[in-house]
This record gives structure tokens, C-alpha cells and sequence, in this order.
């Protein structure tokens, strides 16, 4: 539709113009794009699905994933800012808050002014979220919270968090509840922000709770609901980590075929050998095809169809993309691909996350095969 064309096309413009110039110094100061998080707020981007009534874009998840392409081709740290506050930040408060909670939660955190995280992973188990060790006891008319809560992207920037913990450990995984907690917050405190390989311009760090004091009404979703309430809020937060790793193997293809039509060698542009263009060639092959897979995941969401499967086939797809073509792109540009003067190298450090947050690669395929031998049973 019109309204996709022309987001995709401002995100875009916005990207070229306001992202690309700066990435490296976000990356290398490892400084959050404050100015630029409330620019996108004012586009809408940084509220996607919210309704314009609650302050946000109103679109689709189509919109979503073609404006978190272009955020992630012009600075792949923007864009997990971007993803970490409209999938899973707001994503679970949309789906299953009450509509009190939308108001208060959701909308001081459409503009950009304020960011949330999403804190679900712990030192002691990422992949086995089930396992949660933090726990929520209730104390009168208040939940009581204690533990540790490990790589909350934004963390450092965010003014709430939505929290996983346990309010009953005998029930495993269905004893989890997930909660709201403003930030700051007594009780509530940060950890040191982690060096990181890639994606330096967003924070990444622990969040302790030490007896941390909240209403009872801060319960999201029903209690026992939290790791139903973190899987759906995963499933639906991979087509936008499929989108940002999308836009991390596009800018590497980018740079790669600019390179090779300037840089000559034994008296011809590089774009001429064909070892050069058959790599060219792959890293569009894999671009188009993940491209595809994640526009897929997102119309069977916006068509309100199951898209478990197809989101952790995007997942997987695009960020396998993109760790190849950054890799691919370094060597189109051969020694200018392993200096920062050139973009290549902090594609190929952003690119590695993808395969990591939001379940590793080995979880996406867990995920599908799962979903693949139910089809067979039947
Ligand atoms: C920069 C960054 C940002 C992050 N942001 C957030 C955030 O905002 N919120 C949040 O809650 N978490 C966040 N995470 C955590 C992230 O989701 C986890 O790191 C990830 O899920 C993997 O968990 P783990 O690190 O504990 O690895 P582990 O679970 O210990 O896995 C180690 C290895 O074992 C493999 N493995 C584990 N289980 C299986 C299995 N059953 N079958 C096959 N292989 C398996 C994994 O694939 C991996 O290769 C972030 C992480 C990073 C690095």
C-alpha cells in the first residue's frame, strides 16, 4: 500500500540524512542517540501498532518491519533501540494490559522522550527463560521483588521495565508473572553497561532487584501468565530483529558494491572479476530471499494468522544474512574492510547480535522444527 511506500521512503531519507554520518561516532563513543530516539518519535516509529489515540502511528507490523530496515541500514544501534521499545517493551503492554495500564505505560513512551526495556533473561539462564530465578512475593498490597535480571538493552536509558519473575517456583515455568516497574525505582538498581562487540550505541547491563517495592495493580497480564505473556512478546519482537539484521546485511551489500565499481585492480574496477560479482551476487540472493520471509511473518501477524514458525524462519534467515554479507563485505573490500575509516567492519560487529538476542540461532531452529513436526502428526 501508499502508506507502506512512503514510510519506508522517509525512514529511509531519515536514515541517509541523519543515521549514516553519525554511526560511527555513536559506535565509537558508544553514546545513545538521544536526539535521534526522539526524532523517530515524532515520525511515529518509536510506537508502531500503537493506536493515534494512545499517541502512536497506528500501522501495521508490514510498517514496523520496513521502517526498522531502513532505521538498521543507517545505524543498527538505533535500530535495538527502536525494536527493544516497540516489541518488547510496549508489544506485551498493548497485547495484555488493561487499559489503565496503556495509558500510564504506553503513551509517555511513544514521543522518544522516554524508552522502556524488557527484562526477562538472568546471569544464570537466557535460552532456558523458563527457569527464572527472580521472585515476586506479595507483602500486603504490594509485590516484593528480588533478583537479578541480565543484558537489558536500554536499560541505562529506560524510564520502566517490563519484569519477569516467579510467584511460584513449584509451578516452573507457569509459576512466572510479569510486571511494570518505573525507572528509577527504590529497590531497583543497574548494573555496569557491558563492553559489547557490536550495537555500542545502545545500553546493555544487569537490573538487580533488592526488595523492590511495587503496587499490586503493577502485575501485567493475569498471574502465572509471564512466560506465555514472553514467548507471544518473542515471537512478534523476531520479525523486527529480522528487520534489523535485513538492514545491517543491506548497508554491507551497499558498501560492497560501491567499493568494487572505485577500487581497481590490475587495471579494471574489482566489479569486473566475476569472484567479485559472484559475491555480489549471494549476499543479494540472501538479502531478497530473508527480505521476504520477514514481509511474509509480518502479513501473517497483520492478517491475525499464526506466524510463530515464520518469524523464527525470518529470524534466522536474516541474521544468518547478515552475518554473511558483513562478512562477505570486508572481503570485497579487502584491507579497507578491516579499518573503521570504512563501515564494513561495524556491520560485521553489529551483525553478530542477531544471531544471539531474541533466541539464538540454534533456539530459531528449535523453534521451526517444533512447529514443522506438529504439521507432520495431524
Ligand atoms: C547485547 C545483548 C542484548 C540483549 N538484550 C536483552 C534484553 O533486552 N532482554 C532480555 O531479557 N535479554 C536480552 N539479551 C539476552 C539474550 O536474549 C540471551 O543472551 C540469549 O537468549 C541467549 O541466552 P544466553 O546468553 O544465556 O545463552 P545460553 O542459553 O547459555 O546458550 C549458550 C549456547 O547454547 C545454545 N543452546 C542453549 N539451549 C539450547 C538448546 N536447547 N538447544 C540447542 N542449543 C542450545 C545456545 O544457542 C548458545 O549457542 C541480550 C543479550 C545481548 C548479548
Amino acid at each position: 500500500p501508499e502508506t507502506h511506500q512512503i514510510l519506508r521512503q522517509t525512514c529511509r531519507d531519515y536514515a541517509d540524512r541523519e543515521l549514516m554520518p553519525i554511526a560511527a561516532k555513536l559506535d565509537k563513543e558508544h553514546s545513545y542517540p538521544a536526539k535521534q530516539v526522539t526524532e523517530l518519535g515524532a515520525m511515529g516509529v518509536m510506537a508502531m501498532e500503537v493506536s493515534e489515540e494512545l499517541g502512536g502511528a497506528g500501522m501495521d507490523y508490514l510498517a514496523y518491519s520496513l521502517a526498522m530496515e531502513e532505521i538498521s541500514r543507517g545505524c543498527a544501534s538505533t535500530g535495538v533501540v527502536v525494536s527493544a521499545n516497540n516489541s518488547l517493551y510496549i508489544g506485551p503492554i498493548l497485547k495484555f494490559g488493561t487499559e489503565e495500564q496503556k495509558r500510564q505505560w504506553i503513551t509517555p513512551f511513544t514521543s522518544g522522550e522516554k524508552v522502556g526495556c524488557f527484562a526477562l533473561s538472568e546471569p544464570g539462564n537466557g535460552s532456558d527463560a523458563g527457569a527464572a530465578s527472580t521472585t515476586a512475593c506479595q507483602e500486603g498490597d504490594e509485590w516484593v521483588l528480588n533478583g537479578t535480571k541480565a543484558w537489558i538493552t536500554n536499560s541505562w536509558d529506560a524510564s520502566a521495565t517490563v519484569v519477569f519473575a516467579t510467584t511460584d517456583k513449584k509451578l516452573k515455568h507457569k509459576g512466572i508473572s510479569a510486571f511494570l516497574i518505573p525507572m528509577p525505582h527504590p529497590g531497583l538498581s543497574l548494573g555496569k553497561k557491558e563492553d559489547k562487540l557490536g550495537i555500542r550505541a545502545s545500553s546493555t547491563a544487569n537490573i538487580i532487584l533488592e526488595d523492590c517495592r511495587i503496587p499490586l495493580s503493577n502485575m501485567l497480564g493475569p498471574r502465572g501468565a509471564g512466560f506465555k505473556i514472553a514467548m507471544q512478546t518473542l515471537d512478534s519482537g523476531r520479525i523486527g530483529i529480522a528487520a534489523q539484521a535485513l538492514g545491517i546485511a543491506q548497508a554491507s551489500l551497499d558498501c560492497a558494491a560501491d567499493y568494487a565499481h572505485k577500487r581497481s585492480a590490475f587495471g579494471a574496477p574489482i566489479s569486473k572479476l566475476q569472484a567479485i560479482q559472484f559475491k555480489l551476487a549471494d549476499m543479494a540472493v540472501a538479502i531478497e530471499s530473508a527480505r521476504l520471509l520477514t514481509w511474509k511473518a509480518a502479513l501473517l501477524r497483520d492478517s491475525k494468522k499464526p506466524f510463530t514458525k515464520e518469524a523464527a524462519m525470518a529470524k534466522l534467515a536474516a541474521s544468518e544474512a547478515a552475518t554473511f554479507c558483513s562478512h562477505q563485505a570486508i572481503q570485497v573490500l579487502g584491507g579497507m574492510g578491516y579499518v573503521s575509516d570504512m563501515p564494513a567492519e561495524r556491520h560485521y560487529r553489529d551483525a553478530r547480535i542477531t544471531e544471539i538476542y531474541e533466541g539464538t540461532s540454534e533456539i530459531q531452529r528449535l523453534v521451526i522444527a517444533g512447529q514443522l513436526l506438529k504439521q507432520y502428526q495431524s
